[in-house]
């Protein structure tokens, strides 16, 4: 069986095509710039060089086409026709209470789907437009929404819960959701295949690196909590999100600044973590550069990575007492893959805890499906494994599809 996997973004389609019998990626690519001018398409199939076509995209229906003709393109393409696609799974980021697990494309779902709005402001309705969009194309395929959300869901209550009315909690159902899940799915489950144990007999902490980044605490399998909460504003420090500030705070700011709700949410999400600390930088490369610079410059490029090593730290502190006994530390994203650096700082200090790193083996890049950098003591095996989120979803709808 083959499945497509599509991810949109408002102005955006990401889609792979995995063939389910050897988890091969077959093709994958970007439409970008949706609706916008100067829209393109990248594709690049398995073997192949990467390719940029221009291309005019009014819509999603029109990035869904040109995905479509370049799959089953004689050259760049690797099928003969749509029908060879046995599933979509399609990637929705927010699933608040209304959807347990993955769930099957049909009128009611897509109905329900509208109600989490709200919950995933930017991404839910462009998830939407990509269903709406893919029906039209492709009428009889069955498709399947797979929720960030879902691995977190099976967090207690006393995770979960923010300390508010409950009556509240259970009226507007505002409480922490978590986001990353299938990010933290792939690389516990990878880590236990490493391992060679069963995931049920595991108590695992997953650090999911990025531009955005969250922590969850793993136990047997299951998440029972993790940084991120309402939306992915809150946790650790990220590359423009401010990650967890008292409430209080950011009424004072916005009165001292001037500002609305909607633009002090602005400012929390996009001129804050790494960018807001460091005077405009959010990406690993530029700070690690800067640092090298000196001077006021280097000092605050300095200040944004050593607050956010020490705000990861904080996180893997809490989850080790959440879980009692930790097994294993998996990093995962880009700034885990590619800055060894970061890890090292994370977890230093912790050897009293049975937690140590190989330095040596801690390398800036991760080119193996799993980097073991465990210290030659260290009763913790610490773990990179670059993130899969997309098989994830292949592997999800094609359970919901077939029912294995
Ligand atoms: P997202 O998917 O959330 O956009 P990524 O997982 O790609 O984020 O991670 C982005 C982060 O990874 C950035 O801080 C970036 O600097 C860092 N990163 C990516 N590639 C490299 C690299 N080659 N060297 C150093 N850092 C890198």
């Amino acid at each position: 069986m083959k499945i497509l996997v599509l991810n949109a973004g408002s102005s955006s389609l990401k889609y792979q095509l995995i063939d389910m019998e050897s988890e091969k990626v077959l093709a994958k690519g970007n439409a970008d710039r949706i609706g916008i001018e100067g829209s393109f398409c990248k594709h690049k199939k398995d073997g192949g060089e990467e390719i940029v076509k221009s291309v005019i995209l009014k819509d999603h229906k029109d990035a869904i086409e040109v995905i479509m003709s370049l799959l089953v393109d004689a050259e760049q393409g690797c099928i003969k026709s749509m029908d060879e696609i046995g599933a979509v799974g399609h990637r929705v980021v927010a699933s608040g209470e209304y959807f347990k697990e993955p769930t099957l494309v049909t009128e009611e779902s897509i109905e329900r789907l509208k109600k989490t709005f709200p919950l995933g402001p930017l991404h839910n309705p462009a998830a939407y437009t990509g269903v709406m969009a893919c029906r039209e194309v492709m009428p009889s395929t069955p498709m399947v929404l797979v929720f960030d959300t879902s691995f977190h869901l099976t967090m207690p209550e006393v995770a979960y819960l923010y300390n508010i009315k409950y009556e509240d909690y259970k009226q507007y159902s505002v409480r922490r959701y978590g986001a990353h899940g299938t990010s933290h799915k792939f690389v516990s489950g990878k880590a236990a295949e490493y391992l060679g144990k069963d995931p049920k007999d595991l108590n695992i902490i997953t650090c999911h690196l990025g531009n955005g980044s969250s922590i969850s605490a793993v136990k047997g399998g299951k998440c029972v909590d993790t940084s991120m909460g309402f939306t992915p504003l809150a946790g650790v420090c990220m590359g423009t999100r401010s990650g967890d500030i008292d409430a209080s705070a950011v009424q004072f700011l916005a009165n001292q600044k001037g500002m609305d709700i909607n633009q002090i949410l602005t400012y929390l999400n996009k001129e804050s973590g790494l960018k807001g600390l460091s005077g405009g930088f959010s990406d690993f490369r530029d700070l690690r550069e800067n640092v090298e610079k000196g001077g006021e410059t280097g000092r605050r490029a300095q200040l944004a990575l050593d607050k956010f090593a020490y705000d990861c730290k904080k996180y893997v502190g809490a989850y080790m007492a959440v879980l009692g006994r930790v097994d294993c530390i998996v990093f995962t994203a880009g700034i885990s893959e590619w800055n060894g650096f970061i890890i090292n700082q994370i977890l230093e200090g912790l050897e009293p805890y049975g937690i140590s790193v190989d330095k040596e083996k801690n390398t800036d890049s991760c080119k193996v499906p799993v980097k073991d950098i465990t210290g030659k003591d260290s009763k913790v095996k610490i773990l990179v494994i670059p993130t899969n989120e997309e098989l994830v979803i292949a592997r999800e709808t094609k359970e919901v599809v077939t029912g294995k």
